[in-house]
């Protein structure tokens, strides 16, 4: 690209809730270049829980993350943004102008006059195995997410950790004797460090239930090794909670820690903090830098929930508070989508 691309607004982050700053922009006539430094949009809800329903998305009584996503990718098509995936937003500096200029890892840039920081929790870093030799098999057969169930069919798997993800993966690749799941595993052994579970409690009871009935094995220990054979993994050694180290053998290791919340370069660009979010006010959601707002699980202020539908309404009160520094000289007023003229317009329903 020769120079900057010039634009009115950059969103920083695709997941659901910078999703729907571009809808709420765009009704209000202002384009956006919107960037992830995931190769795909959809934010947690497409990386963390692609196949698990939602509930509280108002009038919609139960949709996955994924549909959610397809959903919002849907509704602001008419807007015709422009996504930058994979690349981090890695610098933001006001210019003398007023405006920003920002500039992504893959050396895309921007100057623009407003930015909506959308980052959730920032970029995607699953905590790892702390073990030494790991990496050359990370996402081989060892791995932090499911992207595709089926590439586990048949194995023989060990799943680590004490969370609603482990329990939920671990009960899905064991269960699918009942329903035909052709996700099933060959064999399902549940490794955490202690016997005591961060996650819903049907979840562990089945897990039990399971474990009863020999369909599934628990171990409380720690993985401290690798074992393989001509570089293919073969299982791992498990420090138990009696001190005696066992060799665990398995094809395919998947390790849910969580995500460490790693907010990345957003923390180096001025912008006050609070415990790792952005502070913002919660009549424009700005944030201290006039021209620069913040959206969804990013940001905090007095009462601040991290729920979707709470994303949406800040992106409707952020596109408003944007305005004036797009349209100085223009009075916005609030339309209806039922029934402005000028809405249907921009929705391409005339
Ligand atoms: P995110 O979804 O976190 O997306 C932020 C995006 O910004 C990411 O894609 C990230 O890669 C990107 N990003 C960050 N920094 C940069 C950077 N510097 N450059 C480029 N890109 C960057 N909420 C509900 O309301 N209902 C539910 O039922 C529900 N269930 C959930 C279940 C689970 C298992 C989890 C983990 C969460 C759930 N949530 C639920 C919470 C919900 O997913 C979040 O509130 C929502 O995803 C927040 O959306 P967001 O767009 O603000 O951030």
């Amino acid at each position: 690209h020769a120079g900057p691309i010039e634009t009115d607004a950059v969103i920083v982050g695709a997941g659901p809730v910078g999703l729907f700053q571009v809808f709420e922009l765009g009704l209000l006539e202002i384009k956006a270049h919107i960037i992830d430094s995931l190769p795909h949009p959809g934010g947690q809800c497409v990386e963390l829980y692609p196949d698990k329903p939602i509930y509280d998305i108002p009038a919609v009584p139960v949709c996955t993350g994924q549909e959610l996503t397809d959903n919002l990718l849907k509704q602001i098509e008419p807007f015709g943004a422009t996504f930058h995936l994979g690349q981090e937003v890695t610098t933001v500096q006001k210019q003398d102008d007023g405006r920003f200029f920002v500039a992504t890892s893959k050396g895309t840039t921007f100057v623009t006059k407003t930015i909506f920081i959308a980052g959730g929790v920032g970029s995607f870093q699953p905590r790892t195995l702390k073990v030494e030799g790991v990496e050359k098999y990370e996402g081989d057969s060892i791995h932090y997410r499911v992207k595709s169930p089926a590439q586990f069919a048949g194995k023989n798997l060990l799943v680590v950790g004490g969370g609603d993800s482990a329990l939920d993966w671990a009960l899905n690749f064991c269960e699918g004797n009942k329903d035909g799941n052709p996700h099933k595993a060959e064999s399902v052994i549940l490794l955490h460090r202690r016997d005591g579970f961060r996650a819903a409690p049907a979840s562990v009871a089945k897990m039990h239930e399971l474990c009863e009935q020999h369909e599934m094995q628990f171990l409380v220990g720690q993985v401290s090794d690798i074992v393989e054979n001509d570089g293919v993994l073969t299982g791992v050694k498990v420090a138990g909670a009696d001190g005696v180290t066992r060799v665990v053998p398995c094809d395919a290791v998947l390790a849910f820690f969580g995500l460490s919340p790693k907010l990345g370069p957003i923390a180096e660009w001025g912008l006050a903090l609070e415990r790792k979010q952005i502070v913002v006010d919660t009549e424009k959601f700005q944030t201290n830098v006039p021209g620069i707002f913040a959206v969804g699980d990013v940001n905090t202020y007095p009462g601040k929930k991290k729920l979707i539908l709470s994303g949406f309404h800040e992106c409707a009160l952020a596109a408003f508070g944007a305005a004036p520094y797009i349209f100085p000289e223009k009075r916005v007023h609030l339309q209806y989508t039922t029934t402005s003229p000028k809405l249907h317009k921009v929705l391409g329903v005339e």
